[in-house]
């Protein structure tokens, strides 16, 4: 099988090229003619999103492997790895894990790895990495609920200490908990959730987990970083310390959050757009080295309640992390290739799949998106394959437009998809 178009990412630029694929995997780039010609359509490695919540089992009404692959497929993701808070039971165990992978196995239309959660006690580490989780996730701050409590900065430090000599990363949801206030006065009015969660409370804890990656030599990350200062603080931490963005930050303004507009919420809290300008720069500078999802749904009695003290934080972007991505990116003077790395190569990388996955190279699987950087989509709850389709993207029209997508050289989506579960369960190795 041969795949070609005059736009390929590949070997760190854009070229025409041809993509032989064999039993999944890419045995030769070339030239010549292809069975599946695309023209001047961009093919990209595959999106790897590290940042998903399937929720599933236990609170799959809120998002479950089925909706969610299917849509992670719409939107050219390829690869997503599931965090290990809301679904019952957290994945904190072996067990836990397991008990995940039986309920995806039928489900999953793309690749899934999981992500293990730490939650204090650091006996379950080692055999969940044996189990082949991608690494750890870990809260500083009340997780909103009560199965995944949060962990003190001296358990965090002991969990470094046991994956630092395994090259084996912790995320952590940075906010300082000391600085987190209740959320009081007119809750229906944004401004009083996002004077809740303050930016020195995010900067406060990335110094935090600085240090303690300073201190233990541990591979860390930061997830979902919402703010400029905290984005420079990493920038300027250790070599081995990471971060991320998610799309909501560099594109939504806190100015713009209409009152009682729930479907907004999540935390940390989307910033004034001079904080989004700030997250662009970073990961221009390299601060910042992923813009990934944090797709995060629940039913809409939980999310559309109009007050920002109780309702569920999360926004579920999904199927839309390209277009979006690309719509602030290209408007900045970033290209195809800025995009691929913050997409698909850096995911790979962080959850140890790049090996496999986040690139188009011989002997990686044959994971692709093809997409039309010129077309515009509008967003239309009605096209979106998630569970609950409530986004506050609604009616925007987007730069980029997905074409395809195919998953170990199968078009899974797009003209000509093949019907089925296509999906894999994945394992750091
Ligand atoms: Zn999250």
């Amino acid at each position: 099988m041969r795949i070609r178009s005059t736009r390929v990412v590949t070997g760190g630029v854009v070229r025409p090229a041809t993509i032989t694929v064999s039993d999944g995997v890419i045995t030769e780039i070339g030239d010549g003619t292809a069975d599946l010609d695309y023209g001047e359509l961009v093919i990209m490695p595959g999106l790897v999103d590290t940042h998903v919540h399937v929720n599933e089992p236990g609170r799959t009404d809120w998002e479950g492997f089925a909706t969610a692959t299917v849509a992670a497929l719409a939107g050219g993701c390829t690869t997503i790895v599931d965090m290990p808070l809301n679904s019952i039971p957290p994945t904190v165990t072996v067990a836990s894990l397991e008990r995940k992978r039986e309920v995806a196995a039928p489900q999953i239309g793309c690749d899934v790895g999981f992500w293990g959660g730490f939650i204090g006690p650091t006996d379950q580490l080692v055999s969940m990495i044996e189990a082949g989780v991608c690494g750890f996730k870990a809260f500083l701050v009340d997780s909103g609920v009560d199965e995944f409590p949060l962990v003190t900065p001296d358990q965090l430090a002991a969990a470094m200490g046991v994956t630092a000599p395994r090259g084996i990363p912790v995320l952590v949801h940075a906010e300082d908990p000391a600085a987190v206030a209740q959320v009081s006065g007119n809750t229906a009015d944004y401004r009083s959730y996002l004077e809740s969660r303050p930016v020195h409370s995010e900067v406060s804890a990335v110094r935090m987990v600085a240090e303690l990656t300073e201190a233990t030599g541990a591979r860390s990350h930061v997830l979902h970083v919402s703010s400029g200062e905290a984005a420079e603080a990493i920038g300027k931490g250790p070599s081995s310390l990471s971060g991320e963005t998610c799309p909501h930050y560099l594109t939504l303004a806190a100015e713009e959050v209409p009152e009682g507009a729930t479907e907004f919420k999540c935390a940390p809290p989307i910033r004034a757009s001079r904080e989004g300008e700030s997250l662009w720069e970073a990961l221009g500078l390299g601060w910042l080295s992923m813009v990934v999802s944090d797709h995060s749904p629940a039913p809409p009695e939980l999310k559309t309640t109009g007050d920002f003290a109780t309702a569920w934080g999360g926004i579920s972007s999904l199927q839309l992390r390209l277009p979006i991505t690309w719509t602030g990116a290209r408007s900045r003077g970033f290209g195809v290739l800025e995009l691929t790395e913050w997409l698909a190569t850096a995911p790979a990388r962080l959850a140890g799949l790049d090996d496999r996955k986040g690139s188009i190279a011989v002997g990686m699987d044959a994971d692709l998106v093809v997409w039309d950087p010129d077309g515009v989509m509008e967003v239309r709850t009605d096209d979106l394959r998630h569970r609950h389709p409530l986004t506050p993207y609604e009616g925007r029209h987007l730069r980029g437009e997905v074409v395809a997508t195919l998953l170990r050289g199968i078009v899974v989506h797009g003209e000509g998809a093949v019907t089925g579960r296509h999906g894999r369960m994945l394992s750091r190795r």
